[in-house]
């Protein structure tokens, strides 16, 4: 069949939610995927930091394999012999106490307001019904109704409602609107380090640090959402690391599986997460065999590949490169590890064209709103492929 009539299927039979660029792709490795034709392309958007690891990594693929030849699921109905050992790794490598795997980021999510709104209620004593959680405007935690209830993104809400209520909007990157908005019923503050959907938005020098001291003035859970952030993307294992603090929560998901299979978890301290008994919470896949096997080898290629120090080595190489672009397009380049924004002036036309133009060059990216690049390539990239990059980059942006 013809990518036209592949991409003619799709727009025919599927759901209208996505507006993909059309390039129909059939096979990947390393920092490369290559279409129908055979076209090679270099994956700059890693689907959406999924990829740290790179396509079809060996050592996952292998874990993947033999697990899928002995065991895939049992349910938590029943134990397996692959779960203990991926809660031992990850509680390990993270420094984490306890840990609950799920499947998708969104649920993840989930999962986490449900602890704290419990550990509310069971623990900080909030009258029932009575849980608040503060959130930031311009968030991204995924699409459940729950979720997209607290995002500030009208396309993202019109249409879904009734919302659950509960949950309070503050600026992002604004500490002192955290300590106002906390009530005696304030059970947790979710947010992402960096806003990476938002438009790769990092904010300001020390929040992280500020913000970790307001919920403990306060007994407020800190609930940092590193689906996108986490996992190496910028250039430490986790991005809370750049502010010298712990969360009380952490949510992973994406790259923990090296973009292999859906499989996401939060990370706890004990307090948290020991409110849940048995029977309050569960899902049929999580903590899968499958799972757990493909995730103890996607962590283990960050480590033994040294991903996280890579990240941070050529992150600041792609950025310092990227800044010297002198471009009548540009507004910004900002940035941390391998997770780099592109932000266009709004007479750019926006950053949609230049991805079609990328593409036609062989390097795929995908803009966040209408105006901003992202570029975030796997993790294993080196300083001659982003060389590579670079010169389309500037070819394109600098027209
Ligand atoms: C991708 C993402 C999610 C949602 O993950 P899904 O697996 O798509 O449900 C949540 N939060 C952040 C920060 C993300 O980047």
């Amino acid at each position: 069949m013809s990518p036209a009539d592949l991409i003619e299927l799709e727009n025919r039979f599927g759901a209208n939610n996505y507006q993909p660029l059309d390039v129909v792709l059939v096979r990947g490795e390393g920092i490369w995927v290559w279409d129908v034709a055979g076209q090679r392309y270099l994956d700059c958007l890693s689907a959406y930091s999924a990829l740290n690891q790179g396509h079809c990594h060996p050592r996952i693929l292998k874990a993947l394999t033999e697990q899928a030849r002995k065991l895939t699921l049992v349910s938590r109905a029943f134990r397996n012999d692959q779960l203990g050992l991926f809660y031992k790794e990850i509680c390990e490598l993270t420094r984490s106490h306890s840990v609950l795997p799920m499947n998708s980021g969104a649920e993840a999510v989930e999962s986490a307001i449900k602890a704290v709104r419990k550990w509310g209620y069971e623990v900080k004593k909030v009258p029932d019904g009575q849980a608040e959680i503060i959130v930031c405007a311009n968030n991204f935690h995924g699409r459940t109704l729950t979720i997209v209830g607290f995002s500030t993104e009208e396309q993202y809400r019109r249409g879904y409602a009734p919302f659950t209520p509960g949950f309070k909007i503050i600026p992002f990157g604004d500490a002192s609107a955290l300590a106002k908005a906390i009530t005696p019923n304030t059970v947790a503050f979710l947010v992402e380090p960096i806003q990476g959907e938002g438009g790769i938005i990092i904010p300001p020098e020390g929040y992280l640090k500020k913000v970790r001291q307001i919920c403990d003035e306060n007994n407020v859970m800190l609930v940092l959402d590193e689906i996108q952030t986490g996992l190496g993307r910028t250039g430490k294992l986790f991005a809370e690391e750049h502010d010298g603090i712990e969360s009380d929560l952490t949510i992973i998901g994406k790259a923990l599986s090296g973009g292999f299979y859906p499989v996401s978890a939060v990370l706890s301290n004990q307090e948290v997460l020991g409110v849940f008994k048995p029977g309050d919470h569960g899902s049929t896949f999580g903590g899968n065999p499958l799972a757990c096997a493909v995730a103890r080898a996607a962590l283990q290629v960050i480590v033994d590949e040294n991903l996280v120090d890579n990240a941070a080595a050529m992150g600041s190489y792609f950025l310092d490169r990227l800044r010297q672009i002198k471009s009548p397009h540009i507004k910004e380049v900002r940035g941390r590890g391998l997770l780099i924004g592109i932000e266009l002036l709004p007479e750019a036309g926006g950053a949609r064209r230049f991805c079609e133009s990328l593409k036609d060059k062989g390097l795929l990216c995908k803009e966040t709103h209408t105006h901003i690049l992202r570029i975030a390539p796997p993790l294993i990239i080196q300083k001659a492929d982003i060389d590579w990059a670079l010169e389309r980059l500037e070819d394109v942006l600098k027209k």
